[in-house]
C-alpha cells in the first residue's frame, strides 16, 4: 500500500483517537526508518521509547524468531521458561526479586495500585488511598489515569477512582502534608516524561523514600519510560541511590514487542495471592523471549558507558543551542532521555523537523522531546542538530 492508501483506509476504519501525522512508516534499522514511499528517516523518538536497541536489532529479532517458532502463548496456568529466565534476569540488575508481567505500562500502574491495596489489606491495615504527582503520567486504564496528575486526560471520563492526591512534584513538603493515615502508595517517576521532561533535584527522591518509611506508606518508581537505560542507568532512581518498594516497567522492555512489568520484595509480593490478580497474555512465551534477548544487550559491559557519553554530548550541545536561541527557555534530561522547552508550542518544529527527515516528539505543548535509540553515534546527533539549528532560522525563533 502507498501512503495515501494506507492513511484513506486509516480514516475509514481506525477510531480517531491519536491525530497522527502524514506518514506511515513501514521498515526500521538501528536509528533509520523508511516510509511507504521510500523516503528514509533519521528516529529521535524510537516509537515513544519503546526502541531502545533501535529497530529491527539482529539479536532480539533472532530470539523472537526463534520463540515464534517454538511456542508463542500458553497462559500462566503452566510454568513459562523465558518468563523465568526473564525475571532471574531483572532481579539479578534491581532491587527486586519477585515480579508481575502484563502488556502494557498502564497495566504495571494498574498492577501497583493493586498490590498496594491488597498489601495493607492483608497487613490488617487497610490504606487505600493513593498520592502521585502534578503533571504525571502513568497511563490510561482508569486507575493508572486516576493517579495521572493532568486533568487534561481526566475530561469526560469521571468518576475517577476515589482517594487519589495530587501533590507538586519535587516538593517533599508538600508530599508530607498530604500524607493523612489513609494513604498506603506514593506514585512517582523518577524522572517525569510527558509531563515535559522534569528531573528532580538530587536529594528528592531520598527524602521521599524516608518519609515513606517513617509514615509506613510503600513507594513505588514508575520506570515505564525513564527506566531500561534510558538515563544511562538501567533503572533511573539509581542515579539517587533510593530504592523503591516497587517499580514498573513497560515501554523499552520487549523491544516493541508488548511488556509490561511489576518487580517488588518478597514482602511485598506477599500482598497478592493465587486469583488475587492475573493477566492472560503477561509474560508469554515471545513477549518474554524479546525481553530476555533485550535485557542481555541493555546489561553488556560498557553499554551504559556509551548512553551517557551520547546523551551528555547531546545535551551540551543542546546547551550551547540554548545560549544562541532566547526562544529556549530551558534544556533538560538525563542520558538520553530530553526535554527542550521553548517560549511557544513546538508543534510548527516538529513538523519542520519531520520536513527534513528527522522524527522527534512533544512533550506538553512548549517542549521538545528528543528520546533516540541507545544506539545512535555522535554523527546522527550532529544532524539532528544541524537540522534543529535550520529549521530555528527558517522560522526566525
Ligand atoms: C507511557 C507511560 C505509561 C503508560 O504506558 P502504556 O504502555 O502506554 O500503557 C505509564 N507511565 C509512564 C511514565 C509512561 O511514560
Amino acid at each position: 500500500m502507498n501512503t495515501k492508501e494506507i492513511i484513506d483506509a486509516s480514516e475509514q476504519h481506525i477510531i480517531n483517537t491519536y491525530g497522527q501525522r502524514k506518514l506511515a512508516l513501514v521498515r526500521g534499522e538501528g536509528a533509520r526508518l523508511w516510509d511507504a514511499e521510500g523516503r528514509a528517516y533519521l528516529d529521535f523518538f524510537a516509537g515513544i521509547a519503546v526502541c531502545n536497541l533501535g529497530h529491527c536489532h539482529p539479536k532480539v529479532t533472532e530470539a523472537i524468531c526463534r520463540q515464534a517458532q517454538t511456542l508463542v502463548h500458553i497462559s500462566n496456568l503452566y510454568y513459562i521458561e523465558p518468563q523465568v529466565k526473564l525475571a532471574a534476569m531483572l532481579s539479578a540488575n534491581c532491587f527486586a526479586t519477585k515480579w508481575f508481567f502484563c502488556n502494557s505500562g498502564t497495566e504495571a500502574n494498574e498492577a501497583a495500585i493493586k498490590l498496594a491495596r491488597r498489601y495493607w489489606t492483608v497487613q490488617g491495615t487497610p490504606k487505600p488511598e493513593i498520592i502521585s504527582a502534578e503533571q504525571s503520567f502513568h497511563g490510561r486504564t482508569l486507575g493508572a489515569l486516576s493517579a495521572t496528575g493532568q486533568s487534561k486526560f481526566h475530561a469526560g471520563f469521571e468518576p475517577l477512582l476515589p482517594g487519589v492526591h495530587y501533590v507538586p512534584y519535587n516538593d517533599v513538603h508538600a508530599l508530607a502534608a498530604a500524607l493523612n493515615g489513609k494513604v498506603g502508595l506514593v506514585l512517582l517517576e523518577p524522572i517525569q516524561g510527558e509531563g515535559g521532561i522534569h528531573v528532580p533535584d538530587p536529594g528528592y527522591l531520598a527524602a521521599v523514600r524516608q518519609l515513606c518509611n517513617e509514615r509506613g506508606v510503600l513507594l513505588a518508581f514508575d520506570e515505564v519510560q525513564a527506566g531500561l537505560g534510558r538515563t544511562g542507568r538501567l533503572f533511573a532512581h539509581e542515579h539517587e541511590g533510593v530504592t523503591p518498594d516497587i517499580m514498573t516497567l513497560a515501554k523499552g522492555l520487549g523491544s516493541g514487542v508488548p511488556i509490561g512489568a511489576l518487580g517488588c520484595s518478597d514482602l511485598v509480593a506477599e500482598g497478592f495471592a493465587p486469583g488475587s490478580h492475573a493477566c492472560t497474555f503477561g509474560g508469554n512465551p515471545l513477549s518474554t523471549a524479546a525481553a530476555l534477548a533485550t535485557m542481555e544487550l541493555l546489561t553488556e559491559p560498557g553499554f551504559l558507558d556509551k548512553v551517557n557519553a551520547i546523551g551528555a554530548y547531546f545535551l551540551g550541545m543542546l546547551a550551547g543551542l540554548a545560549e544562541d536561541h532566547a526562544s529556549i527557555v530551558q534544556v533538560r534530561g538525563r542520558g538520553l532521555l530530553i526535554g527542550v522547552e521553548f517560549d511557544r508550542p513546538v508543534a510548527p518544529l516538529i513538523s519542520a523537523l519531520l520536513d527534513t527527515g528527522i522524527i522527534c516528539g512533544p512533550a506538553g505543548p512548549n517542549v521538545l522531546r528528543f528520546l533516540p535509540p541507545l544506539v545512535v553515534g555522535k554523527e546522527e546527533v550532529d544532524c539532528v542538530m544541524a537540522a534543529i539549528e535550520a529549521c530555528l532560522e527558517e522560522l526566525g525563533w
